[in-house]
């Protein structure tokens, strides 16, 4: 299994390669830079290469580099919008550093503007940050739908994905604690879930999971992870989760409140 936990980038990129190997991870996921804000760490390419050279001879599964929250592709406020767009297009260069990981980002909050104009910002950001020459796949992260989260559900998802002409650059983040908020039934019915994700969007394009147990219901549309087994999809639901023939090669990253131990 490919698996490993959201770690901090404040000591820099090898180190946290040294940490996931140290909690016998084999991905992990980090902030591209301060989640709430904008800046990025100075860029210390010896640093990024001596995790490359780690990543390689432990043979680790992709990493995900993730979008700070501040990030919004269909903001209102034109100078949102290209913030979002700048961090983005700094974030995707950053990455051809790291060669062959994943960007992942929420893709945005209409702000009262509709799905509709806010899908179609979105792909419009997108269609002006990716070029044919990246070496990252973009994820983007089912989200659970509250306040105006656009990607609510798949059809939103994918709605995104057919406006972008860089298609087999995109990809999707299914996060466990967001669909189950969202109202997909993973705990009861994870199989016609995932049929539902393959009718939709197509199972091609689900590259990585975000394993979080929830501390709201079912539907309930809220984003509150809780500990594995600790929240209202349970373990059982969990482990047959982890376990599924679709599902069970995907790096996999905990996004839960534990210490690292
Ligand atoms: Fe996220
Ligand atoms: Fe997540
Ligand atoms: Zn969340």
């Amino acid at each position: 299994m490919n698996i490993g936990c959201h770690l901090s980038i404040a000591k820099g990129y090898r180190a946290m390669g040294a940490q996931a190997l140290s909690i016998d991870a084999n991905t992990f996921q980090f902030f591209s830079r301060n989640p709430r804000g904008g800046k990025s760490r100075a860029l210390d390419l010896e640093d990024i290469s001596a995790l490359r050279q780690l990543l390689e001879e432990h043979s680790f599964a992709p990493l995900i580099a993730h979008a700070p929250y501040t990030l919004n592709p269909c903001a209102k406020d034109s100078g949102l919008r290209e913030f979002a767009e700048n961090v983005m297009r700094d974030d995707l260069s950053l990455l051809e550093h790291l060669p062959g990981n994943y960007y992942n980002f929420h893709p945005g909050s209409h702000v009262g503007q509709g799905s509709e104009t806010g899908i179609s910002l979105i792909a419009e950001m997108l269609n002006k940050v990716l070029s044919p020459e990246q070496h990252t796949l973009v994820l983007l992260e089912t989200m659970s739908g509250k306040g105006s989260e656009v990607g609510r559900n798949f059809e939103e998802l994918r709605e995104i994905i057919d406006r972008v002409e860089q298609k087999n650059q995109l990809g999707v983040c299914l996060d466990t604690c967001h669909v189950y908020s969202a109202g997909y039934d993973i705990v009861n019915d994870l199989d016609g879930v995932l049929t539902e994700f393959d009718r939709i969007i197509g199972l091609g394009r689900l590259k990585a999971i975000h394993l979080n147990d929830s501390l709201t219901p079912f539907a309930s549309h809220k984003d509150r992870h809780a500990k594995i087994g600790e929240g209202s999809l349970g373990l059982d639901a969990i482990i047959r989760f982890i376990n599924h023939p679709v599902l069970r090669d995907l790096p996999y990253s905990l996004e839960t409140p534990n210490e690292l131990e």
